[in-house]
């Protein structure tokens, strides 16, 4: 093989890793390629399995991140993928990579953080590794789940004319992000969206929810943004998805943050520092639906239901006023290219563009 991992991408990696033979498929459930891997447990149990990866410089930045967050924040992204199944979490391995010179105070913080989590949702942490790393702060957690293997939601099972739900509102994480970065956190609609950035909400009540009424047909977590979700969900189920831009989910805050945005972006001489600068979107007066189609890191869950469970879904709220509002956003439509053509579907009308 030529060329380099950026050549071929988090993709290509995952395309040698299934190379790799599968000993017993009557024992896995489902391998790569969903939020969880799902393994046959006892009696009609499934055990769910995900890990996730997090590093200084990459998923998180040790200059302007609280350590408490980034222990939160790593056990909430598995609990994310744990609720993307419909599943309940149980036991979690954390592997420690941390530089020599590191305060022993910001790994106490660290955990710290992880343990509020870990006590709010009701996993044990069971073990794990701890190791010197060269340069950099690197953290891996694994998260099991359980939960009825006949409940299971995988992305793979949605239909034609399924209708798409998004909870939550999208956008918040990737706005505080920037606000964060460029230490603009004095307005109250900054610290709201810094929060949603830092301590994501994972929807594990709505996601069993869900699980339990047989509600959704597929589900996934918004880990990357709507726009990939979508993608995402729709090639495991071999079909298209139209999305209605105007009808994304967004915050008062999002707004707030879009507009102000949109007036520097009329005044070039703005204070942003560069870094900053270079992670907003070009375009000029951005909407915040816009906005939100693309950012990620907001963790909602994003569903599909059949068209005659969609009055069960609005009314979800009568009996569980705690959860996220629910939001319908689109239809699943008949794919007729292949899956290499889907992002041009998506980019050539398949999006209902908006104004
Ligand atoms: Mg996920």
């Amino acid at each position: 093989m030529s060329g380099q991992i950026k050549d071929i991408g988090e993709e290509g990696v995952i395309a040698l890793a299934r190379s790799v033979k599968y000993h017993s498929a009557k024992r896995l459930l489902k391998g790569i390629g969903d939020d969880c891997a799902v393994i046959r447990g006892a009696g009609n149990s499934a055990l769910l399995v995900t890990t996730d990866v997090m590093l200084d410089g990459v998923h998180f930045a040790y200059e302007w991140c609280p350590p408490e967050s980034v222990g939160a924040k790593l056990l909430a992204v598995n609990l994310s993928d744990i609720a993307a199944m419909g599943g309940k979490p149980e036991d979690a391995f954390l592997c420690l990579m941390l530089p020599e010179n590191l305060a022993a105070n910001w790994v106490e913080s660290f955990f710290y953080g992880f343990n509020k989590i870990a006590q709010r949702y009701g996993v044990n942490l069971a073990g794990g590794d701890v190791s010197r790393h060269p340069d950099r702060i690197t953290l891996a957690l694994t998260l099991t789940g359980r939960m009825r293997r006949d409940e299971v939601v995988y992305r793979s099972r949605a239909r034609e004319g399924d209708f798409i739900y998004v909870s939550g509102t999208l956008g918040d994480a990737e706005a505080g992000m920037t606000l964060l970065q460029a230490q603009k956190s004095t307005t109250p609609f900054a610290s709201y969206l810094i929060n949603r950035y830092l301590y994501p909400d994972p929807r594990l009540e709505l996601g069993r929810l869900l699980a339990r009424t047989r509600t959704a047909t597929a589900m996934i977590d918004l880990s990357d943004g709507l726009a990939i979700g979508v993608r995402q969900l729709a090639q495991a189920s071999r079909l298209s998805a139209e999305i209605e831009v105007d009808n994304i989910p967004v915050s008062e805050e999002l707004t707030a943050f879009i507009s102000i945005k949109n007036n520097h972006n009329h005044h070039p001489s703005q204070s942003l520092k560069p870094k900053a600068q270079s992670l907003m979107p070009k375009a000029q007066n951005l909407f915040p639906q816009e906005f939100a189609l693309r950012a990620g890191g907001d963790y909602e869950l994003l569903f599909t239901v059949k068209p005659e469970n969609v009055r069960r879904v609005e009314r979800f709220h009568l009996n569980h006023p705690e959860l996220p509002q629910l939001t319908h956003i689109g239809t699943m439509k008949e794919n007729k290219t292949d899956n290499d053509e889907w992002t041009n579907v998506l980019g050539n009308g398949g999006w209902k563009h908006f104004r």
